[in-house]
């Protein structure tokens, strides 16, 4: 079976850095992926080649069979490429029902009836828990419910694989707990998962499998327990 996801030597360059380098990676259908990885390992460089942020300097990366390496953004996110970003970045000046409205018609299934585009985004916003607020901007939202606004703009996108880069950093226990238990849902509706988190007890819960990437390098990639006790992985994040 071919893999969803696949990256073969996946590398990139910045001036003098090399952020990544020959990342091989296969993320199947369906699956529940954690990426690990200390502080400026690659993992948000390998999310932005992945979401067409960036462009590789070296390798492929194939979804769904097809080649998307050199494709920008937006062509990858009709094909079902969907990501959340560490730090949120909703539209301002737009409501938060208005902040729907761009993926849904820019996603994979390119709603262009501005009545179905409503009541779509209102349906996002209610699972979110944030349709009360559907009028307001992005600015009356709390951290917790900035970070599922985020959530919801990607899920507006109807993505095949869903990004969430550090989507639970600096929020509380139960806050955190909340985005899982969204993560969880959505991978639940047949959504791929990939989630990068700092947070090793949600990693460990979410994960079927994890990757931990060191300098720029996939270290370890197997069972949670087995990538979570593995000294190479342990002596990494203990040099942090
Ligand atoms: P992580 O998400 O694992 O913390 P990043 O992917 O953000 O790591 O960063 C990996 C490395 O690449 C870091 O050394 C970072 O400083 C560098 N880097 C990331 N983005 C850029 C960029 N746009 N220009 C130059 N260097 C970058
Ligand atoms: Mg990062």
């Amino acid at each position: 079976m071919t893999a969803l996801l696949e990256l073969r030597g996946v590398g990139k360059a910045f001036a003098g850095l090399q952020a990544l380098d020959g990342i091989d990676l296969d993320v199947r259908a369906g699956e529940r992926l954690g990426l690990i990885g200390p502080n400026g390992s690659g993992k948000t460089t390998l999310i932005n080649c992945i979401a067409g942020r960036l462009l590789p300097s070296a390798g492929t990366i194939h979804f769904d069979g097809q080649d998307i390496s050199t494709w920008p953004a937006h062509r990858r996110a009709r094909l079902g490429i969907a990501r959340g970003f560490q730090i949120p970045q909703p539209f301002l000046g737009l409501t938060l029902l208005e902040n729907l409205l761009v993926p849904l018609e820019f996603g994979r299934e390119r709603v262009a009836d501005a009545h179905t585009c409503k009541v779509r985004a209102s349906a996002i916003l209610a699972r979110f828990g944030l349709v009360d607020r559907a009028m307001l901007r992005p600015d009356v939202l709390s951290q917790v419910d900035l970070r599922k606004l985020e959530l919801a703009r990607a899920m507006a996108g109807a993505p095949r694989l869903l990004i969430a880069d550090e989507v639970m950093a600096g929020l509380s226990d139960s806050e955190a707990d909340e985005i899982l238990q969204i993560l969880r849902e959505l991978a639940d509706s047949g959504i791929t998962v990939l989630m990068i988190e700092h947070i090793m007890r949600a990693v460990r819960t979410f994960s079927e499998r994890v990757v931990c990437l060191v300098a720029g390098m996939k270290v370890a990639d197997g069972t949670p327990d087995a990538v979570l006790s593995d000294p190479l992985v342990e002596r990494a994040y203990l040099g942090e």
